[in-house]
């Protein structure tokens, strides 16, 4: 799998944007600003803040390794709010995390039961 360009789809992103963390291809980084991509350079001004609730989900994945209920708790949030532009690397190693809690206690419970 090749990551995309975020703004273009179908085509192979060859950076990603110094700014947002988004994938952009050469047309978009070529821009009016070298290292963003066209989003970023159109709206300089917008702001990049991570959201609470995005750092909550976060948290919860991180605590979730080691008490996947938690877990559980951050998929939902994350789920169910609409991120925002700052969140959405935040958002992706949180998803990663919780699957990684998923996988693990997934076959740490067929380990322990396979014993029997
Ligand atoms: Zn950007
Ligand atoms: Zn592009």
């Amino acid at each position: 799998m090749t990551a995309e360009c975020a703004a273009h789809e179908g085509t192979p992103a060859t950076g990603s944007c110094t700014r947002c963390g988004r994938f952009a291809c050469d047309a978009c980084l070529d821009g009016r600003r070298p290292g963003w991509c066209s989003a970023c350079a159109n709206r300089p001004g917008a702001r990049l803040e991570v959201s609470g609730r995005a750092k909550v989900v976060l948290f919860l994945s991180v605590v979730g390794v080691m008490l996947p209920p938690l877990a559980l708790v951050g998929w939902w949030l994350g789920r169910s709010t609409q991120p925002l532009e700052a969140d959405e690397p935040l958002l992706r190693g949180a998803r990663w995390l919780q699957w990684t809690a998923l996988v693990l206690w997934g076959l740490g419970g067929v380990l322990w039961f396979g014993q029997r």
